[in-house]
């Protein structure tokens, strides 16, 4: 059996492009992978999981990733529960068809699906207009296998402001104070991307289980779009104090500036080691290639460009690669890229 030790000399000495991490687990914080079986399956197609997105899981090592349900925004705030359950089933028939992913609804069978050579498929949500005003609906949703609760995406909605109603200062509404408390209870991970600052600081004030940021940048050292903030370093320091992670992301633009690369994204992890340390730190890719062009037309203005060295997940070795480069140690790369999300999701399931 592999050791990492080996794998980092196999890597470093003879340059290989495909790092089979056989001893340490790869989370993903966030993958829009729903967004693209919903729009394959409703044109026809079946098997998406296997077809599409196999090979480059396994390619780039990933072991288990947080798949985000998330409503277009046509069918918000009315019909965002019919379109999510939709979305939902077409996992479920994925999963249905596939040998290779596993529903997983514990750290535990993260673990077990990694000794059986499945990926794991953690159940998320980005943007949370799908329980409407209607703490029952969260249950089912969670009887559905629902684990990472997402408040919002860009707009406003009944729990709290998205990113894209940032100049408004809305933070979390009264309904959403009692949405964290259900998630603390029930054992759901919140999940604070895309929220605005006032929300932020309003999340960590409600609960009592640590918190994500499932795909974020670090403000001081990446900001690839004006509308997208980023964590600055009060709201780093927070999410260590809270026991929570942040993900970085390969989110960038053709405008960023610096560009966004592996190079910056290992640049912003060690930013955020120098402020709190590393126990608040994950990777959370929000990988789009299989998104454009969709994206290109949905979202012209941002003008997104897939990042060098993180195009897709098939390269997602190029993170560790580079993070060993950099001097990250085998025990820090272990826990920024699995350990520290699986510390959390028992937590906050316990
Ligand atoms: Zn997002």
């Amino acid at each position: 059996m592999n050791t990492f030790a080996s794998v980092h000399e196999v890597v470093i000495n003879m340059g290989i492009t495909s790092v089979k991490e056989e001893d340490f687990l790869v989370i993903d914080l966030h993958a829009d992978i729903p967004e693209d079986i919903s729009a394959r399956r409703e044109k026809g197609e079946t098997h998406v999981l296997e077809t599409t997105h196999l090979r480059k899981f396994r390619e780039g090592g990933i072991d288990a990733a947080i798949f985000a349900v998330w409503v277009e925004s046509e069918f918000k705030p009315c019909g965002a529960l019919r379109r999510g359950l939709q979305i939902v089933e077409n996992v479920y028939e994925e999963l249905s068809e596939t040998n290779e992913f596993v529903l997983v609804t514990s750290p535990f069978d993260i673990v077990k699906a990694k000794e059986y050579g499945k990926i794991a498929v953690i159940l998320g949500v980005e943007g949370a207009e799908l329980i409407e005003q209607d703490l029952r609906l969260l249950r089912i949703f969670h009887r559905l296998g629902l684990k990472t609760l997402g408040l919002v995406w860009q707009q406003r909605n009944i729990i709290a402001d998205g990113l894209g109603e940032r100049r408004t200062r809305g933070g979390l509404s009264n309904f959403g104070v009692d949405v964290i408390k259900e998630c603390n209870r029930l054992g759901i991970i919140v999940d604070l991307a895309h929220l605005t600052e006032p929300g932020f600081w309003d999340v960590l004030e409600a609960t009592e289980k640590p918190v994500i940021v499932s795909h974020t940048h670090v403000q001081p050292v990446a900001r690839p779009k004006e509308s997208w903030a980023g964590l600055n370093d009060e709201q780093i320091k927070a999410i260590a104090k809270n026991s929570g992670i942040m993900g970085i992301c390969t989110v960038t633009t053709a405008k960023a500036d610096p560009p966004g690369t592996v190079d910056l994204v290992v640049k912003e992890m060690e930013y955020v080691k120098r402020l709190v340390g590393i126990d608040c730190l994950a990777f959370g890719a929000d990988y789009y290639d299989f998104l454009f062009p969709a994206l290109k037309i949905e979202m012209p203005e941002y003008d997104f460009v897939l990042m060098p060295g993180l195009e897709d997940a098939s390269k997602t070795h190029n993170l560790a690669r580079k993070m060993m480069e950099k001097g990250f140690s085998n025990r820090e790369i272990r826990k920024i890229l699995g350990e520290n999300f699986l510390r959390l999701f028992k937590e906050v399931t316990s």
